[in-house]
């Protein structure tokens, strides 16, 4: 037995090893459904090109996180980047965010914005996105972009969007609204991720594999949790094997962990979104600069494309890369995916010019958990069903332990977090070890993967 099980090793569930390794504690196991760690945080190789889960550009508020990552990566460097994003609409390319970058739109449109902000009723307050983007930006804002863009990436009502992930969203003056309306740039500082860090050589999965290559305990894979007795404190995994625990860490979706707890009802409330990612390489350049642009326009089915080859190491010399992501509230069935790759491709002609021949590479990926929807059930019920759980000695934490909108900053944070209490928890009873504890004898045999030092296989 373990006092700690973790479930789940992307970056969260690897955070809380690590910090709980650099406390000196190794009394823990961790547990990962897929036979590659890193979740949300893995990128795949094929034809020379590198795709990330879509696009994962490290930001961080904290001058200590970013110091953090270049000594936890070693040998794998991080080089920062001043972010070139953009938003398409009328043909248009303007740089993010929409609301200090209006010059170059038609006249009408730039009109209702600026007299939509000037209109906007600040006194109304009810907790809906919808209210909250009038007040804070007006009717324009609202109409020519932020409704059209949420209900793209959320495909999901902006009425019934409650606005607990707001946060990120750059606000605005009229004197910002107007200079932007009257002056072309080609960057803007403004927003959390005016400048982010990426791996110099290519792939958000070197993070991961700092990670791994720091700690000294194994992960082990292939191990989906199917069963939770809370009673007993024991979890199984699908491969059979069962693991008594004195604290469950479940940073798996926290749908799937009520589900496996039987509280269906609950689960089927929580609603989460999946993303359609295609990525093709082609072998002609075609974006400039652009890292990613936004498409707020209903008549494009995808929400964003982001160009990995504009970062190095991501295709080969002379070849671009796209990177298309598309976002459905219905389950992604090879019917809908079928569909929504056939209008992809054909707005991929019309607006870079792409024709099937110039295609070298084609991998379509499926994010079945994307963007939790923020709908009022969520709002209400969220912080009693993560008590609940803790009562029952299961923390659920990260993304989608803690359902909500995060990066991987807060990934990283909430893992460290996470060991900072189990420590104070265990402060009485535990001494640091100087050395790694010894596997668990009733562990079935591990094999070593090949290229993945520390990350072993149940079988
Ligand atoms: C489309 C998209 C783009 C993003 N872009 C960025 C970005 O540019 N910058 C940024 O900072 N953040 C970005 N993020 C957010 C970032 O990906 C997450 O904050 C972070 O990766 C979450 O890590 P996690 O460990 O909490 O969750 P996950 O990465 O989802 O890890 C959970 C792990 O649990 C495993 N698991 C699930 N069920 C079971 C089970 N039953 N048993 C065992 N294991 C299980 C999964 O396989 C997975 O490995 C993006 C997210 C999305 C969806």
């Amino acid at each position: 037995m373990a006092r700690v099980v973790i479930i789940g090793a992307g970056l969260t569930g690897l955070s809380v090893a690590y910090n709980l390794e650099q406390q000196g504690f190794f009394d823990y196991a961790i547990f990962e459904q897929e036979s590659t760690v890193g979740g949300l945080c893995r990128s795949i190789r094929c034809d020379g090109f590198t795709f990330d889960y879509t696009g994962h550009f490290f930001h961080s508020p904290s001058a200590h996180m970013i110091d953090f990552l270049h000594t936890i990566m070693q040998n794998s460097s991080l080089s920062a980047h001043i972010r070139h994003s953009y938003i398409y609409s009328h043909d248009t390319y303007t740089p993010y965010p929409y609301q200090t970058n209006l010059y170059g739109l038609p006249t009408e449109t730039i009109i209702d914005c600026i007299m939509g902000f000037v209109q906007r009723q600040t006194h109304k307050k009810n907790g809906n996105f919808y209210t909250w983007i009038h007040t804070h930006f007006g009717s324009g804002f609202a109409r020519h972009f932020f409704f059209p863009y949420q209900e793209k990436i959320f495909d999901y009502p902006v009425s019934k969007l409650r606005t607990g992930w707001v946060q990120g969203v750059p606000h605005t003056t009229l004197e910002a609204i107007l200079k932007g309306a009257l002056q072309e740039r080609v960057v803007d500082s403004i927003g959390y991720n005016a400048q982010f860090w990426y791996p110099t050589h290519g792939g958000i999965d070197h993070l991961i594999h700092a990670f791994g290559h720091a700690l000294k305990n194994p992960l082990y894979t292939n191990c989906s949790a199917v069963v939770l007795d809370t009673h007993k404190k024991i979890v199984t995994f699908s491969n059979g094997h069962s693991e008594p625990y004195e604290y469950l860490i479940s940073t798996i979706p926290l749908k799937t962990c009520l589900d496996i707890l039987g509280m269906k009802k609950e689960a089927d409330k929580l609603l989460v979104n999946s993303v359609l990612n295609i990525n093709i390489g082609i072998d002609c350049d075609i974006a400039d600069q652009k890292h990613w642009v936004y498409y707020p326009e209903k008549k494009h089915p995808f929400f964003r494309i982001g160009f990995p080859s504009h970062l190095r190491g991501m295709a080969p010399e002379g070849y671009s890369s796209l990177s298309i992501e598309i976002a459905t509230l219905k389950k992604p069935t090879p019917e809908i995916i079928g569909n929504l790759t056939k209008k992809t491709y054909e707005h991929l002609e019309k607006i870079f010019g792409i024709q099937p021949r110039d295609i070298v590479s084609e991998q379509t990926l499926v994010l079945p958990h994307a963007y939790v929807i923020y709908n009022l059930w969520r709002e209400e019920h969220i912080d009693s069903l993560l008590r609940y759980l803790e009562n029952q000695s299961i923390y659920s934490i990260g993304r989608y332990g803690g359902w909500k909108y995060a990066s991987m900053h807060d990934a990283i944070t909430d893992g460290h977090s996470m060991a900072q209490k189990l420590i104070a928890h265990f402060s009485a009873t535990f001494k640091p070890a100087t050395t790694v504890k010894q596997k668990p004898a009733h562990i079935p045999a591990i094999t070593k993967k090949p290229g993945r030092r520390l990350i072993k296989e149940i079988s």
